[in-house]
């Protein structure tokens, strides 16, 4: 018999409305828990969904951090692997959620504070290192690496001998402070690959995964090394890419996108009901976070949305997807 691992937990995070935006309020947030969607024409017909915890558009990266994504990230200091995924649309506020501005910085920068922070008042000399990469239609590229024009130089994943998955020749930049991290990791945000569509002109095509990895050995002589894993997930745009209207290469791309997230959805269903078979080996990224998702492990998909009616169909779609990964 296997014992049901840990939950995937599902949050919604609703984005303030752009000064550019008009301001018809189509989703609110009605408890801590319940998300309500107007109908614009029949408000007998507004749907609610549930989550573990929702956000409205007045809670700040600091709030969400502390509730939600600290506790997390603690548990690489005991060994265990943990995963944030931000879920969305184009534009919904996946990258503002998980990497944030220099004003009001997001995950990644308070991750690895917080990782530091523990790191020096611990008498464990930790090892910190760090991976940064994109899947763009099911292939592997290395964002610490300069991007290659013509496309090519994607990285295979293979299985090491005691059946890990690993993504061979992936850099792997061993960090000694945040500020030397900021460094690297702002010249690798630079090589992340945007195309224009017609939805938004930076938007995400790819699915940016920020892995650190912390290792030490114990003191209690048995030279044990332990190793924790931390991966924060900037997932490429959910959006509907029939609305698009994308050439023919764009197309390419969007059913890699559809069919990844699509899987992830599976697989992130499968461990909440506690399914048999999870499909991790659909897609190339739930393949890689094999190790990292199940059993004790901790997860949480961020679910972003829009708040205005013009987003109000891709809203329906993400709130629907996300239902369904949370099966509880
Ligand atoms: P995505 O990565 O999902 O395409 P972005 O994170 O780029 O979306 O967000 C779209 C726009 O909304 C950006 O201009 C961003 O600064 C803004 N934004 C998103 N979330 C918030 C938030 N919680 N507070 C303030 N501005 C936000
Ligand atoms: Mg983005």
């Amino acid at each position: 018999m296997t014992t049901p691992g840990n939950k995937i937990k599902v949050v919604c995070r609703v984005r303030p409305f752009l000064k550019t935006e008009k301001a018809d309020e189509s989703v609110t947030v009605e408890h801590n828990n319940v998300l309500r969607v107007t109908n614009p024409r029949d408000p007998t017909k507004d749907v609610k969904f549930n989550f573990d915890s929702c956000y409205g558009p007045k809670v700040g990266q600091e709030t969400i951090y502390r509730a939600d994504v600290r506790p997390l990230v603690e548990t690489v200091f005991s060994g265990m692997s943990a995963t944030v995924f931000c879920y969305g649309v184009t534009g919904a506020g996946k990258t503002y959620t998980i990497q944030g501005s220099e004003a009001d910085p997001g995950i990644i920068p308070r991750a690895m504070e917080q990782i530091f922070m523990h790191k020096k008042h611990d008498a464990f000399d930790y090892d910190v290192r760090v991976s940064y990469y994109e899947i763009y239609k099911e292939t592997v590229f290395d964002l610490f690496k300069p991007r290659d024009s013509s496309g090519s130089g994607g990285l295979p994943i293979r299985e090491d001998a005691s059946r890990k998955i690993f993504v061979a020749g992936l850099s792997e930049k061993r960090i000694n402070s945040f500020e030397h991290f900021d460094l690297l990791y702002q010249k690798a945000c630079g090589n992340r690959r945007t195309a224009s569509t017609k939805l938004n002109n930076h938007s995400s095509r790819s699915h940016a995964i920020l892995t650190v990895q912390v290792q030490w050995k114990d003191d209690l002589g048995s030279g044990k090394t332990w190793c924790g894993r931390l991966h924060l997930i900037d997932l490429a745009g959910s959006e509907d890419n029939r609305r698009t209207e994308n050439g023919r290469d764009r197309m390419a791309e969007s059913s890699a996108i559809n069919r990844s997230l699509f899987v992830l959805g599976q697989v992130v269903e499968a461990l909440n009901t506690g399914a048999s078979r999870i499909p991790y080996r659909d897609s190339k990224m739930t393949r890689i976070l094999q190790d990292s998702l199940g059993g004790d492990s901790q997860g949480m998909m961020i679910v972003n949305v829009s708040p205005g009616e013009a987003f109000l169909q891709d809203t329906h779609n993400t709130l629907n997807f996300a239902t369904k990964s949370r099966e509880v």
